[in-house]
């Protein structure tokens, strides 16, 4: 299957699940995940409708976007980021979706503030409770979250989460529910904002999208299995 085939396909996956939910298919986004996918195949996923892409490391997504230089592509990074990894991420990405410590919260907002940009930001939170699962614990997300407002180039979009992976339906669509009840609480505590739920793989984006995603980060769906 081509790139292009895979990705209707799972666009139309989700605007069925949309319609199953009485949700509008214009409210989600694919973003096609191109970890250990080559540059052509992330050209491919450029010409087939993607605008943004994800990248678990931030120096693969360097060495892409070096060879995709005549691509009007944004990247977006949603893996763990070390600290070193800052001014890297402020070079290549236009999005972080894996925020979950103020140290590098306060690391990009210097140099973005140094270079007069801004970045988009998803809080990344541990919604399965996993000790080994990146992510803001849920007890500690509303003061995580109250603490971003004095980093002034940050744009915090949403929330992302990665689900347990489970055979069990009800597990998974847990992590979900909890992603956007929080969304919810943020919401009123804040007076709006919080758009961004980034929610959903190519093992469960349908249940995320009856849950509520606005944006599912399909990777294996698209381009095959990694071995
Ligand atoms: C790899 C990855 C994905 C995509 O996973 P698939 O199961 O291949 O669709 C999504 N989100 C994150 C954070 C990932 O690391």
């Amino acid at each position: 299957m081509t790139v292009a085939s895979a990705m209707a396909d799972v666009r139309d996956r989700i605007d069925r699940a949309c319609r199953d939910a009485g949700r509008e298919p214009g409210e989600v986004t694919l973003m096609p995940v191109t970890k250990t996918v080559d540059a052509d195949q992330v050209r491919a996923a450029w010409a087939a409708g993607a605008t943004t892409v994800g990248e678990n490391r931030v120096q693969e997504a360097q060495r892409k976007a070096a060879e995709l230089e005549d691509v009007d592509l944004r990247w977006s990074i949603i893996g763990p980021l070390q600290t070193n990894k800052i001014t890297k991420v402020i070079d290549v990405a236009a999005e972080l979706q894996s925020l979950d410590r103020h140290e590098v919260a306060s690391g990009l907002d210097r140099r973005l503030q140094q270079g007069g940009r801004s970045l988009d930001v998803y809080v990344q939170v541990n919604t399965s409770a996993e000790p080994q699962k990146s992510g803001v614990a849920l007890e500690d997300v509303l003061d995580f979250t109250a603490g971003l407002g004095a980093y002034a180039s940050l744009r915090v979009i949403g929330l992302m989460t990665v689900a347990v992976f489970s055979d069990d339906r009800d597990r998974v669509a847990g992590c979900f529910d909890r992603l956007a009840e929080l969304r919810d609480r943020l919401r009123d505590r804040d007076g709006g904002g919080w758009d961004g739920l980034s929610m959903g793989m190519s093992g469960d984006f349908e249940l995320a999208v009856a849950r509520g995603s606005t944006v599912v980060r399909v990777g294996t769906a698209i381009f095959g299995s990694r071995g």
